[in-house]
């Protein structure tokens, strides 16, 4: 295979990925990033992830990012994948939709375990389940802890002889006769690979409304906390509390981290390039929501406990899929961006299938649903102009859906 020269703008966890799986076919890689490594929302991240989606395609690609968290336990140094299950708790009206999908969800390569309040309080002695409440346990489910996983994984693709450049940013992507053939910085410097990947996640308009291709992203503040240390480890698996709007994991130096996205998050307009997530505005009723939630969930935690927090953004597509190809509109371009409030679960398999598209032309699984030309048609001005709220947005997906919405992590 002749020597490929790949940009990619964005080191946040899709950029990450996006670097390994080209390194690794031997292309050479460069990775810019306008300020560190990992300081865009993936270091924010509550990094729990499920397979159970919506539909065949997601979960399938979802399949295909748990191999690949499988892969880097075994070859990456000092990163640990925490495969304890990944729970979904339902009250009895949330599980009967959800189960519709099960026959979809075993068919696609997942497995999951149904159990009842007695069984999951039996296996997970720190949470306390109301006897109508359900648990879907995703056993290649998970967690993963962001601080040890990005500098292992950076670690690993400056091994692979990645450039890794911080503090340059990419001011614009060079068009020209219809293509796109690099980046200029900030500075005036010009780079010219064969290919220009955008991991960019919620600046993605900051860049592509600047060459006339805006994408129907809208962004949100999301923000997660974490407790104290306890004794030993907490006694549950990464949950996603759907029946209490929450979710929770243990940590590695045994807390636990909770987070929301059922709150009526902040939207964010991006302003520019320049803007950094240290400027977002946490929002002081988040952490009493969620001690609320979980006050008779997990004694363990009081609002004493709260020892942490990070805000970052989640940005989030007009369908509520990620943005995963070329741009048939501008060749040379590929993007990895906007990954709703599931990056962490995405960005496995985004890296992946961008090398596949680069390298290849072609991908191993139909990633079509996840094709930015889908919106080719759509009325991305509109939708951008919209005045809308979080909830709304969610409302309309779910009426598209048939009434399945889920925060899927
Ligand atoms: C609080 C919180 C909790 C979350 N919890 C979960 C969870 O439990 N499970 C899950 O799956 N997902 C979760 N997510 C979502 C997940 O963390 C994100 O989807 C994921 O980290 C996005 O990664 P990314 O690489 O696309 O973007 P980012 O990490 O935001 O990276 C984008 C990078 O691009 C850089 N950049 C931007 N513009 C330029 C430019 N012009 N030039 C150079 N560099 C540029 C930025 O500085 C940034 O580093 C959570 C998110 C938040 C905020």
């Amino acid at each position: 295979m002749p020597n490929i020269e790949v940009v990619i703008v964005g080191a946040g966890l899709a950029g990450l990925s996006t670097a390994f799986h080209l390194a690794e076919r031997g292309a050479t890689v460069t990775l810019l990033e306008k300020d560190r490594v990992g300081s865009g929302s993936s270091s924010r991240s509550g990094a729990v992830n499920t397979m159970l989606q919506g539909n065949r395609a997601a979960t399938v690609a979802r399949g295909v990012s748990f191999d690949i968290f499988e892969r880097f336990d075994e070859i990456l140094d000092d990163y640990t994948f925490h495969q304890v299950g990944c729970m979904a708790i339902y009250d009895e009206e949330q599980f009967e939709t959800a189960s519709q999908l099960h026959d979809m969800q075993r068919e696609a390569g997942s497995r999951f375990d149904v159990l009842d309040s007695s069984q999951i309080e039996t296996r997970f002695p720190d949470l306390r389940i109301e006897k109508n409440e359900v648990g879907v346990l995703d056993l290649r489910g998970g967690w993963s802890e962001p601080d040890s996983y990005i500098p292992a994984l950076t670690k690993k693709i400056v091994d692979l002889g990645v450039e890794v450049r911080e503090g340059v940013a990419v001011e614009d992507l060079m068009v020209e006769a219809g293509h796109v053939r690099g980046v200029r910085l900030a500075g005036g410097e010009e780079l010219r690979p064969d290919a220009t990947v955008c991991t960019v996640n919620a600046w993605a308009n900051a860049l592509l409304d600047r060459i006339g291709q805006p994408l129907p992203v809208r962004s949100f503040v999301h923000e997660r906390f974490v407790t104290r240390p306890f004794d030993g480890p907490p006694q549950l698996p990464a949950t996603n509390d759907d029946a209490n709007g929450v979710y929770y994991r243990p940590t590695e130096d045994h807390r636990i981290l909770l987070g929301s996205g059922a709150m009526d998050p902040e939207e964010v307009r991006m302003p520019g390039p320049d803007f950094h997530l240290d400027q977002l505005s946490p929002n002081p009723g988040s952490l009493p929501y969620i001690l609320d939630k979980v006050v008779d969930r997990l004694p363990a935690v009081e609002g004493d406990r709260i020892d942490a927090h990070r805000v970052g953004l989640v940005s989030y597509p007009a369908d509520f899929m990620p943005n995963i190809g070329p741009v048939e509109a501008l060749p040379g371009l590929y993007l990895g961006t906007n990954f709703c409030s599931g990056g962490f679960g995405w960005h496995p398999v985004a890296g992946l299938l961008i090398s596949e598209y680069i390298l290849d032309e072609r991908t191993r699984i139909d990633a079509s649903i996840f094709s930015p030309d889908r919106f080719k048609d759509f009325d991305t001005q509109a939708f951008l102009e919209q005045d809308t709220t979080y909830h709304e947005i969610v409302e309309a997906h779910a009426a598209r859906n048939r009434g399945f919405v889920r925060k899927r992590h």
